[in-house]
């Protein structure tokens, strides 16, 4: 059985059919990468996945159970955004427990997750740190920090490298997939950039106008497109 498992999900915003019924299943640890161009529905369906969206029809399971109708603080669920808003006026250690301390986690007990947090990703330096006085790559790790802290079942990534440059990109790349590895979580990622794709994934799916277009391993996708689409949007050899 998939983790997470999509069945003919469907989005509409008043008449506009935004999600034209998704299917995609996802083993446990699996990290499937989702592309498309900009427009096609990619966040519509991260959105969905989380809760933050409530979707016009189908059903999502995560490890057999249908959460359509739980709240997205039930779906044991972490997002990593595009825009990471980090909270000003709090250190970097404050940020990264806010979620904890919401939930209702004792301080030793959030201290202890943070400073594991903080030694994955490497910025025990920074804890003290107010995010303006962070550079954009570690800003963004912050933000991973906050989402990995909640130790979730399933990881959505909404173009999360997308603000930084080239190197840090590649950095950060290399940093997620060592997570990934270390973790053993269940990922969705968005990324526009095929080589993020092709390193990071163990599935590509391809989405165009809220219809997936093939969904299959990174070598599939690129070796044996499903259409003209695909191959385009990969750049395959022709
Ligand atoms: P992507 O992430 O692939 O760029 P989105 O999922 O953000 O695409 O958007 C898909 C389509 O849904 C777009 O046409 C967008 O304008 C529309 N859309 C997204 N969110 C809303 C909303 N809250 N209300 C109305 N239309 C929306
Ligand atoms: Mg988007």
């Amino acid at each position: 059985m998939a983790f997470l498992e999509i069945h003919n999900l469907r989005k509409s915003f008043g008449d506009v059919d935004v999600l034209k019924g998704i299917n995609i299943a996802i083993e446990e640890g699996g990290f499937l990468v989702l592309v498309g161009p900009s427009g096609c529905g990619k966040s519509t369906l991260l959105n969905s996945i989380a809760g933050l969206e409530t979707v016009s029809a189908g059903e999502i399971r995560i490890a057999g159970r249908p959460v359509n109708d739980l709240h997205p603080s039930e779906r044991d669920i972490a997002m990593v955004f595009q825009s990471y808003a980090l909270y000003p006026n709090m250190n970097v250690a404050e940020n990264i427990a806010f979620g904890l301390e919401m939930r209702g986690v004792a301080k030793a007990e959030r201290d202890a997750a943070v400073a594991k947090v903080a030694d994955m990703l490497q910025i025990e330096p920074l804890l003290k740190r107010r995010p303006g006085q962070l550079s954009g790559g570690q800003r963004q790790r912050v933000a991973m920090g906050r989402a990995l802290v909640r130790d979730p079942q399933v990881f959505l990534f909404d173009e999360p490298l997308s603000n930084l440059d080239a190197k840090l990109r590649v950095d950060m790349r290399t940093e997620i997939k060592k997570l990934h590895q270390a973790l053993a979580t269940t990922i969705v990622y968005v990324t526009h950039d095929q080589i993020e794709a092709m390193t990071l994934a163990t599935q590509i799916a391809v989405l165009k106008d809220g219809i997936l277009q093939q969904v299959g391993s990174p070598e599939e996708v690129y070796s044996n497109p499903a259409n003209v689409f695909v191959a385009d949007f990969m750049g395959s050899p022709t």
